[in-house]
């Protein structure tokens, strides 16, 4: 089966600093990866190479057996742009920790962008598709809504909507629970889980060990730009290979 994510000898340095020092791995088609480790370990930056929101990495993305992304005669991705970009936006949908939704317009008008913008559709058509995702994220009725307006709960269910309504192939969720009150949380991550369930392939960043625990079908351990553990939640939250994992686990329960 062709995977629906394949990362192969990821690399990335900000001048000095090796932050990927070559993460390789598959995610197949449904498959819920969770990726965990301390702060700074790479784990938003891998995330935002999948995006092709970071540019300038060596080493191949490929999504459903086509690469995103041109090389260069050095070996490194070099920015892909018009129709190109497009369709790697097309492909991956991301979620951030801070929402990133555009304050002066509705959360539906928020949704509908992309979908103009970079799908190139109707406004009647994009207006449809927006109203279907917001409805499937529980919050249909705040469409006219603009986000200052809007609970950290709304407001990152409208921004799953506005990632959703591009119907990409793999989801992305960089800490999409971290900003929120504690009692916000389950509400998205319900969202999340009613996605995995639906057989979304999705990787998700995340600090929620409960959330890894139930929905996840493999935990990545993420450690200094490297993979350093990965397998079934149950073996690498429960009993650990790695110094490091264990290290790690004990610092967050
Ligand atoms: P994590 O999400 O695991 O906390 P990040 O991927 O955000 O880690 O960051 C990994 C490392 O890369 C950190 O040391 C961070 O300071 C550095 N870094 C991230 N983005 C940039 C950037 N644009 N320029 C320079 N350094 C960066
Ligand atoms: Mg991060």
């Amino acid at each position: 089966m062709t995977p629906a994510l394949s990362i192969q000898h990821l690399e990335l340095s900000f001048g000095d600093l090796d932050v990927l020092k070559g993460v390789s791995f598959n995610v197949t088609p449904g498959e819920v990866l969770c990726v965990i480790g301390p702060s700074g370990s790479g784990k938003s930056t891998l995330l935002r190479c999948i995006a092709f929101l970071e540019t300038g990495f060596r080493g191949t993305i490929q999504v459903e057996g086509e690469a995103l992304g041109q090389f260069e005669k050095n070996g490194k991705q070099v920015p892909v742009r018009g129709a190109a970009l497009r369709k790697v936006q097309g492909k991956i949908g991301m979620v951030f920790q801070n929402f990133n939704l555009w304050p002066h317009m509705s959360a539906l008008e928020n949704v509908m962008a992309p979908l103009t913008i970079v799908k190139g559709m109707s406004k009647s058509e994009a207006k449809k598709l927006a109203m279907e995702n917001l409805h499937k994220v529980g919050v249909a009725e705040k469409a006219d809504t603009y986000p200052p307006r809007l609970s950290g709960g709304q407001q990152q269910r409208v921004g799953i909507a506005r990632a959703l309504a591009m119907q990409p192939r793999v989801m992305l969720f960089d800490e999409a629970t971290s900003s929120l009150d504690p009692e916000l949380v389950n509400e998205v991550l319900g969202v999340m889980r009613k996605l995995a369930e639906e057989g979304m392939t999705m990787i998700v960043v995340t600090h929620e060990m409960d959330f890894a625990k139930k929905v996840a079908d493999r935990v990545i351990f993420m450690d200094g730009g490297v993979i350093a553990e990965q397998g079934p939640p149950k073996q690498v939250l429960e009993t650990p290979r790695e110094a490091r994992t264990r290290a790690f686990l004990s610092l967050i329960d």
